[in-house]
C-alpha cells in the first residue's frame, strides 16, 4: 500500500507524529522559505530569517521583528 506524503514533511519525520504536526510543519517552513517583501525598502526576496520572528534585509541592512515563521509584515 502506498504510504501518502503530506507535502513538504513528506519523508522527513519517518513514520512519527501524525497528520496534523506535519501540515503545521509544511505550512511553516513554506512561509519562511517564500519570497518576502522588506518593509523598508520594499525590495522582494532579499530578506532572511536570523532567528525566530526576527528578520534581515541584505539589500538595505533592515533588521525587524514580524512573526515567527513569516517574515511579512500585515498592512
Ligand atoms: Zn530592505
Amino acid at each position: 500500500m502506498a504510504k501518502k506524503k503530506i507535502k513538504s514533511a513528506g519523508n522527513t519525520f519517518g513514520p512519527r507524529y501524525g497528520k496534523r504536526q506535519r501540515l503545521l510543519y509544511s505550512k511553516a517552513i513554506k512561509s519562511k522559505n517564500a519570497k518576502i517583501t522588506c518593509p523598508h525598502c520594499k525590495y522582494v526576496g532579499k530578506v532572511t530569517r536570523i532567528a525566530s520572528g526576527i528578520w534581515f534585509c541584505t539589500k538595505c541592512f533592515t533588521k525587524y521583528t514580524a512573526k515567527a515563521y513569516d517574515g511579512n509584515l500585515r498592512k
